[in-house]
């Protein structure tokens, strides 16, 4: 055992991953939160993000399976839908449907409360997890010399009560992107983490709906993704109780749906293809649209910093959050959780320079790989390096190959499902073969050009004989 008691600051997705982890490891593991945790099904305020389209990609099913065993099976039970991660959802990108096969990589697209209820429901039945809720997270409690945090500073939501101290041998602040840290540390005399930004000016706007003809056949899910040519994008599955769709629409730089009925459904019909309009206009809307906001995707870099306390330690979206778009950050989360789990299976104690320098390096892929395509629209700001530009011209041919060849589907969806590598992307197999579509498409559109201008002249004397 590594000590008493281990306090998780926020029972979101991270910190449930986090508890269940730290349950192995000290006598106690207590979580606390602001919301009503146990027995909430839906939405909550603490999350409002959670409103909105959340999808478990690949990677994070088999992390998740593997700290929760059985997850998988009691989320199917319970009407959530599960499928193939190429082969039962159906993905367009620019105007264009990818290549569908069965890439065996399963994906969780379900809606985030239900996904979020399951891995509590499981993490609460650990016995020596407790839940305190809510309760506002105000502190920390530290040693005189503030070499050591000895605790939380919490404080019950009612009216009159008073600040209290929760004693922990570690304290892990999980609040997700909102999180107080870095003033804390400052506070305390300790440098705050650089972070890096990229300004996306992101909005998901979100309509529950119940169709009359149902979109999906043996599909979980019909996605538009927006890309540089075609900005506007749109998630949509169903709930798990058959009849409800969650359908997100996503639009950067300022360009958001709008929350009115109208507005809603004219965003709809702009999108690169009808497919979502034909079944938005004959269901009925269940609810309001809801809109969130995402100004930036961040990365505070807790791995550069030289001093930071003993007992203490940062994890999820306080550390990183990512362009929600690529549906990285539950996974990551995931990533993170067992790389905690492998440090405390040692006898040492948690050093957090360890902690903090294994994560940055499981963070660093999916955060290329977003913001080197968030870097692909001319409207966001930041570096293009060489290599940002180079993979911004690639990746365009990589999803026009996507389109006529499964393989590259597959490829493509294995990086963005976070199971491998982007640059196996740049593998050779992959590259003759999206090197193979752009020689079709070019000899293709020669061809157009060709039987256009032979088609002109005729036109025109057609018109001068008239
Ligand atoms: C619109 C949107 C869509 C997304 N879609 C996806 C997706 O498809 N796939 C994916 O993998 N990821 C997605 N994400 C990211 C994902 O939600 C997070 O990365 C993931 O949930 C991990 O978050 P977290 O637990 O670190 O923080 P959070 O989910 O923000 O949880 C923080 C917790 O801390 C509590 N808390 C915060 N401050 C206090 C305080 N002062 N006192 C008490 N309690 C407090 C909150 O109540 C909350 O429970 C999306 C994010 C957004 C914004």
């Amino acid at each position: 055992m590594h000590g008493e008691r281990a306090v998780v600051l926020g029972g979101g997705m991270a910190g449930l991953l986090a508890a269940r982890v730290l349950s192995d490891a000290y006598t106690e593991v207590v979580v606390v939160d602001r919301d009503q945790l146990t027995g909430t099904a839906g939405a909550r305020n603490g999350v409002p993000h959670g409103r909105h389209a959340h999808c478990l990609v690949a990677r994070g099913q088999q992390i998740y399976e593997q700290l929760l065993p059985g997850l998988t099976q009691g989320l199917s039970d319970d009407g959530v839908t599960l499928g193939d991660f190429n082969g039962q959802i159906q993905w367009y990108f620019n105007g264009h449907k990818l290549a569908a096969s069965d890439s065996g990589l399963i994906c969780v697209s379900s809606g985030r409360p239900i996904l979020e209820q399951h891995v509590r429901q499981r993490v609460q039945a650990t016995p020596n997890v407790r839940f305190i809720e809510r309760h506002d997270i105000v502190g920390l409690a530290t040693t005189p010399d503030r070499q050591r945090v000895t605790g939380a500073r919490i404080q019950r939501q009612e009216q009159g009560s008073q600040v209290e101290e929760l004693p922990a041998d570690l304290v892990i602040d999980i609040t997700g992107r909102g999180s107080r840290m870095p003033a804390w540390l400052t506070e305390l005399g300790y440098p705050a983490p650089r972070e890096d930004r990229i300004k996306v000016d992101l909005a998901y706007t979100t309509r529950h709906f119940r169709f009359k003809t149902n979109p999906f056949t043996h599909d979980i899910a019909i996605n538009q993704a927006g890309t540089p040519v075609a900005p506007r994008g749109v998630f949509c599955y169903l709930l798990p109780d058959g009849e409800t769709v969650e359908l997100s629409l996503t639009g950067v730089l300022g360009d958001h749906a709008p929350t009115d009925s109208e507005g809603f459904a004219d965003y709809v019909k702009s999108l690169p293809l009808p497919l979502h309009w034909e079944f938005v206009r004959d269901a009925e809307p269940l609810d309001d649209p809801v809109r969130f906001k995402f100004p930036a995707s961040v990365w505070r870099h807790y791995e550069e910093l030289d001093r930071f306390p003993e007992g203490l330690l940062v994890m999820g979206d306080a550390v990183c959050s990512f362009n929600p778009v690529y549906a990285q950050g539950m996974t990551v989360a995931g990533m993170e959780a067992l790389t905690l789990r492998s440090l405390l299976k040692a006898p040492e104690p948690l050093n957090p320079f360890q902690f903090f320098g294994e994560i940055s390096g499981q963070i660093a892929g999916p955060w290329q790989f977003s913001a080197i395509a968030d870097l692909g629209y001319a409207g966001v700001e930041g570096e293009r390096s060489d290599e940002v530009n180079l993979v911004n011209m690639y990746v365009p041919s990589v999803l026009f190959a996507a389109t006529m060849d499964p393989v590259v589907t597959d490829a493509f969806l294995r990086v963005a499902g976070l199971v491998e590598d982007p640059m196996s992307l740049m593998h050779p197999d992959i590259a003759v073969r999206v090197g193979r579509a752009m020689q079709m498409r070019r000899t293709l559109m020669a061809a157009q050009a060709a039987q256009a201008a032979q088609a002109a002249p005729a036109a025109q004397a057609a018109t001068a004989g008239d």
